[in-house]
């Protein structure tokens, strides 16, 4: 009889749906990379051998990622996606039982790591405006092995003071990844903190203002002392040619990226402003490439089918402080539009 871990067996898949006509409910970019880039990486792989492994050590990758950070190589790991490196992060500072600090509601990916190695999960609530409790998280400081977070937050799209990271980072306690995924669109890092404290990892990703979540890239940043032990706990090889050799040429697009970002952030403001119009509906301010929002009045999962009998995916949650919400990734402008007149007409008809 084959005996599996109970925390895998208590574990739920996965899983988000993926097929939509007006597809938001994935943070990723509306904005596909251009033909013409995705021709030039063609050829440019067609250069690499394909039966030989990538280089190990991605040191090309490393030296863009260098140049875009402004950090010696030295200081980064690439992996595929920061999925990959929340996970390495784990196996190489918690053993089972140890104490891990999230919070809640937050990514889903760092209690299901967790969970996966049998840690001992401390969720701290965000505030009744969904700021952070930055003062709980200075105690727990003190008491956990690895705190995680990420600034802006997902699904909230809130974001916590770098001087509040810092005071916590300073106490060196445990060690803190602040995940920077949106950090592009919030356009402010915590990164400097890594020339000072040796406890503090900046995780961010290709997956959202690089348009690349279907390529796999993430990438962390930190001493130059830890980054070489996380690389240990990391399998080998995991960032492919493929990922090596786009992501190398998209970090030298720094004009389509930005452009993408600003397009993006220009229509979260108008997303923002014509929900916050809506009565029935109060969004929360985001710094991200999404909007969490409050039905007031209706209930959640009759929302969310009604936009998806239109063609339209956002996100719903079975988190209870999240039960009368939905969040909605910003697409392009038509598709945003679309979504508003959906919402504005099932709410209309509701309440006639
Ligand atoms: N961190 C946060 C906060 C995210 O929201 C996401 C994706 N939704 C990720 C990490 C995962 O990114 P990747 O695609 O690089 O694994």
């Amino acid at each position: 009889m084959i005996k599996l871990k109970k925390s895998v067996l208590g574990l739920p898949v996965y899983e988000v749906p993926q097929q939509a006509l007006v597809k938001l409910n994935q943070n990723e970019s509306p904005y596909d990379i251009p033909a013409e880039f995705k021709n030039e990486i063609m050829e440019r792989m067609k250069k690499y051998a394909w039966n030989r492994y990538p280089a190990g050590d991605n040191i090309a990758l490393k030296k863009a990622l260098s140049h875009y950070t402004d950090c010696p190589y030295e200081n980064i790991i690439a992996g595929n996606g920061s999925n990959e490196l929340i996970l390495a992060v784990m196996l190489s500072v918690c053993d089972k039982g140890d104490n891990i600090t999230l919070v809640s509601p937050g990514f889903a990916i760092y209690a299901y790591c967790a969970r996966l190695m049998n840690l001992c999960i401390t969720e701290v609530p965000l505030k009744g405006d969904f700021s952070f409790n930055v003062s709980a998280l200075y105690t727990l400081a003190r008491k956990t092995k690895l705190m995680c977070f990420a600034s802006p937050n997902n699904p909230t799209g809130t974001t916590i003071d770098i001087s509040a990271i810092e005071e916590i980072v300073k106490l060196n306690q445990c060690l803190v990844v602040v995940d920077e995924a949106y950090f592009e669109f919030h356009k402010s890092t915590a990164q400097h903190l890594v020339n000072k404290y040796k406890n503090v990892l900046i995780l961010r990703t290709f997956s959202k203002a690089f348009s690349f979540a279907g390529l796999r890239l993430g990438y962390l940043i930190g001493n130059k002392y830890i980054v070489a032990q996380i690389e240990k706990a990391k399998l080998p090889f995991s960032v492919g040619i493929f990922q090596q050799v786009a992501g190398g040429f998209l970090l030298g697009q720094k004009k389509f990226v930005l452009n993408t970002v600003n397009k993006v952030i220009k229509e979260r403001e108008k997303v923002m402003a014509e929900l916050e119009l809506i009565p029935d509906i109060e969004p929360i301010p985001s710094r991200a490439n999404f909007i969490l929002f409050t039905l007031k009045k209706h209930n959640a999962n009759e929302v969310f089918q009604a936009l998806y009998k239109k063609g339209i995916l956002v996100r719903k949650f079975n988190h209870p402080s999240l039960d009368n919400k939905l969040r909605v990734t910003i697409g392009k402008p038509e598709e945003n539009q679309f979504f508003l007149k959906s919402l504005l007409k099932f709410l209309e008809v509701k309440n006639a």
